[in-house]
């Protein structure tokens, strides 16, 4: 009678545990037509936010950017990049057509977590006190004019609403960061306070979003890039559209005829998103709710908590892991995704360094070759869903600027370079690889062979300091 009641129970969990799975597959599923209506919708709101329509979903943000690097920029330039778990300054000294970079260096700091749900000021004053420590590192091989100021590009990776080339309101935080006070104000004079306060002599030439910083430092690299896309803590992208495309626009229509966009896509949001309970709820608990739908299922900050929150349903719903559901797996984002990905990623017979995870991060020491098979089904689910929807998202882009296939009366697409950066892209080879897949199958072959996914790794640090060269105060006087 035991073993009798013991078979039922175990063939009660399996059965739930199915269900459980069958659900996830069916509510995370993207079909290629899903993905494609999924484009359109996007290009559709693209438009919307070009036309300053203040319920577009893509705010389609003016970058004040017109013309990206030539490749004559010269001098010494500092940079600072804001927005993801770490900051870094760097600085470059650029040599012209002819030496190009000289020589740079940079540095990385980890922002204390602390600090991204403190205050402005605090934020700000411990930025500055790293870039001016860093400043004080300036060896001989860099120079500066006699008499002249240092100049920087700050990269800052959330969405502002630029009043020029250098300033620019915070419209809202997205990722982890949650300052009270901050949105509204204009974040280079908050930053320009903060290095006075440090008794650091040093002017921002250029605000840029990380994605224009990346367009800028891609195109330095290779002329034929057109867009970039960050792949990261959080997910955008920016490209160059024809200025007179901007309805709202209402400057000066710039020589080059170009104006770089900030799209902000990821805050869009569609009926079309594959969206799960286990994304409704942790939207719903996020810093953000409502906010940044389509971030939330795509970029890094989220992938290892969605995981997470399907994990813990197996977990109460179908004993996953036992009688009891493991504390550890009750915490809000406990598996980050760099885990997540080294899970994914693991190929041995009997998923060794899947188990040594689980066993760190759930707290359960000897999970069944079952139970670590079915995690790693979770991350393939999970990823797959994420890096689908980022190929949809660039494949918009390309539709929207017309580089999704070959030109009428035309025999070839010309070559079409996307620049991505981030550590999504950069680490998880099983999220990147599925993105360009995606995209390949969406462009289909002749337009696909024209179009290059290419890495920038810290495109946007150099990019911006690349801005910062082009509108530099001196720049006339040069
Ligand atoms: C921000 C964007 C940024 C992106 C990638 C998003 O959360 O809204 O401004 O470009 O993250 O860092
Ligand atoms: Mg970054």
């Amino acid at each position: 009678r035991e073993v009798e009641l013991l078979g039922s129970v175990v063939a009660e969990r399996k059965r739930r545990v199915a269900a459980v799975i069958e659900d996830v597959e069916r509510s995370l599923a993207t079909p290629t037509a899903l993905l494609r209506s999924i484009a359109d919708a996007m290009v559709t709101e693209m438009e919307r936010g070009l036309r300053g329509d203040i319920h577009a979903q893509l705010k389609m943000l003016i970058s004040y950017v017109d013309n990206l690097p030539t490749g004559d920029e010269h001098g010494l330039f500092y940079a600072l990049d804001l927005g993801g778990t770490n900051f870094r300054v760097l600085r470059v000294q650029l040599g012209g057509r002819e030496k190009r970079v000289v020589k740079q260096q940079y540095e990385e700091v980890s922002i204390p977590p602390h600090l991204m749900v403190g205050t402005s000021m605090e934020l700000f004053d411990f930025i500055a006190a790293a870039l001016a420590k860093f400043v004080d590192t300036e060896g001989e091989d860099f120079h500066l004019p006699e008499g002249r100021q240092r100049e920087l590009g700050f990269t800052f990776s959330f969405p502002v609403n630029q009043t020029s080339i250098s300033s620019g309101t915070l419209i809202k935080w997205t990722k982890g960061f949650s300052i009270n006070g901050a949105v509204g104000e204009d974040v280079v004079s908050e930053l320009s306070r903060a290095m006075e306060r440090q008794g650091l002599d040093m002017k921002v030439t250029a605000l840029v979003n990380d994605t224009v910083g990346t367009l800028a430092g891609g195109r330095y690299n290779d002329n034929d890039v057109v867009a970039a896309v960050i792949l990261g803590t959080g997910t955008n992208a920016a490209y160059v559209e024809h200025a007179n495309a901007i309805p709202k626009w209402t400057g000066l229509l710039p020589k080059s005829g170009n104006m770089v966009i900030n799209t902000e896509w990821g805050s869009f949001k569609s009926d079309k998103l594959p969206l799960s309970e286990y994304d409704r709820v942790m939207d719903f608990e996020s810093l953000n709710p409502g906010e940044q739908i389509y971030e939330k299922m795509i970029s890094g900050m989220y992938l290892g908590e969605i995981v997470r929150r399907i994990l813990l349903k197996l977990a109460h719903y179908a004993s996953l892991f036992g009688d009891i559901v493991p504390p550890k797996l009750e915490q809000p984002f406990v598996l980050r995704t760099p885990d997540m990905s080294a899970m994914h990623h693991d190929s041995s017979h009997d998923l060794k360094i899947l188990g040594s995870k689980l066993k760190d991060i759930v707290g359960i020491a000897d999970t069944s070759l079952e139970v670590r098979y079915i995690t790693r089904h979770i991350c393939d689910l999970v990823a797959e869903r994420g890096a689908r929807l980022a190929a949809a998202g660039i494949y918009s882009i390309l539709k929207k600027i017309g580089r999704d296939k070959i030109p009428t009366g035309e025999s070839k697409m010309p070559r079409t370079v996307v620049a991505l950066d981030g550590g999504l892209y950069e680490h998880y080879k099983k999220f990147s690889s599925c993105v360009e897949a995606t995209l390949t199958d969406l462009l289909g072959d002749e337009a696909s062979s024209s179009v290059v996914a290419k890495l920038a790794n810290d495109g946007s640090g150099i990019g911006a300091a690349l801005l910062a060269a082009s509108h530099s105060q001196y720049a006339e006087v040069d």
